[in-house]
């Protein structure tokens, strides 16, 4: 078995650390997240959280890019408030930007280890929305 290894984005744990820790302000906004694009870019985003279901950090990075004419992402990662340094992607993100960007490496944690991983080694035997899009041939 091959293990394939990617460099962490320092920079880009650094550009979520930075929003987390200027522009994460009380209950509304407590996660940052920082996306390089594949023009070199970095997007950042906070999370707009409600009672309803308002949207997680790298969710919001999504519009956020691609209101910047950022359509194709390499990397993400993001990162929590309070020194909590960099938090993995919920389950409905994790599907989400595999939808959107099946070839996206997310950094993971621990903060002190970051490891860059493909989307799809944190979604195995996913379901896969694209293929719904199909046509039957
Ligand atoms: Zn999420």
């Amino acid at each position: 078995m091959t293990t394939r290894t990617h460099p962490v984005d320092r920079e880009l744990i650094d550009a979520a650390t930075e929003v987390a820790r200027t522009r994460c302000r009380g209950d509304n906004h407590t996660m940052a997240a920082a996306a390089r694009a594949a023009d070199g870019r970095i997007i950042t985003a906070v999370n707009a959280y409600h009672f309803t279901g308002g949207p997680c950090a790298e969710l919001v990075l999504i519009g956020a890019a691609a209101a910047q004419g950022a359509y194709e992402l390499d990397t993400i990662v993001a990162v929590g408030d309070r020194d909590r340094g960099v938090v993995p992607p919920c389950g409905r993100c994790r599907q989400v930007l595999l939808d959107y960007f099946p070839a996206l490496n997310v950094v993971v944690g621990p903060t002190d280890r970051p490891r860059t991983v493909p989307v799809t080694a944190l979604l195995p035997e996913t379901y896969v929305w694209a293929d719904h899009q199909l046509d039957a041939e």
